[in-house]
């Protein structure tokens, strides 16, 4: 059986990190993603357990106290935790546990276990990054910016991060993440 390794995956919202890690679980059979706590209202379509644990935030408070998570961090006004139990649970089965989750957070399971690996998914360049977030044009030029600004602070902490994958063309993308997890799994 392969080691269980912690593979931690960031970058700019607009960079594509959810479809990356969704190709990633399909063709890593060990891979297993960990699901979040949040104080952030469910989206349409957002499901109790699956898309994330939704907590109110004296609940996510308790529980931080408690060392119920293995980081967390204040996103956007709302936070976000990596609940601890399920990760070393899924480790100790020898999967291959995938976070995708922003910086701060990155960095604190970095301090914390060093031999995580961290990946920050970049992208291809800030025009087309801007393209990306405008999408179908539904956004406010307002939202856009600040979510410039806040791509723009993601991206100076890229060398912190074990490798980069730039995301432009999705297949290669994905072809590269997963060498990485298998190389990585098979390196022990
Ligand atoms: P969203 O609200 O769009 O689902 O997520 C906002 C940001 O929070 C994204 O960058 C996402 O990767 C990050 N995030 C999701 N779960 C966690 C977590 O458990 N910890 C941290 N630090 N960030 C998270």
């Amino acid at each position: 059986m392969r080691t269980g390794n912690l593979f931690v995956i960031s970058g700019p919202s607009g960079a594509g990190k959810g479809t990356l890690v969704a190709r990633l679980l399909e063709e890593v059979p060990d891979a297993w993603v960990s699901v979040s706590a949040t104080t952030r209202l469910p989206r349409p379509g957002e499901k109790e357990g699956v898309s994330y644990f939704f907590l109110d935030k004296q609940e996510f408070l308790d529980l931080a106290r408690e060392d119920g998570f293995l980081e967390w961090a204040e996103y956007a006004g709302n936070c976000y935790g990596t609940p601890l139990a399920s990760v070393q649970r899924e480790m100790a089965a020898g999967k291959q546990v995938i976070l995708e989750i922003e910086v701060q957070g990155a960095l604190q399971v970095k301090e914390k276990m060093p031999e995580a690996r961290l990946v920050f998914i970049e992208p291809p360049s800030l025009e087309e990054l801007e393209r990306r977030l405008r999408g179908r044009g539904t956004e406010t030029d307002d939202v856009v910016r600040k979510r410039m600004d806040t791509a723009l602070v993601e991206l100076s902490h890229k060398m912190e991060y074990d490798i980069r994958l730039v995301n432009d063309n999705l297949g290669e993308a994905v072809a590269q993440l997963v060498a990485y997890v298998n190389e990585t799994a098979e390196q022990k």
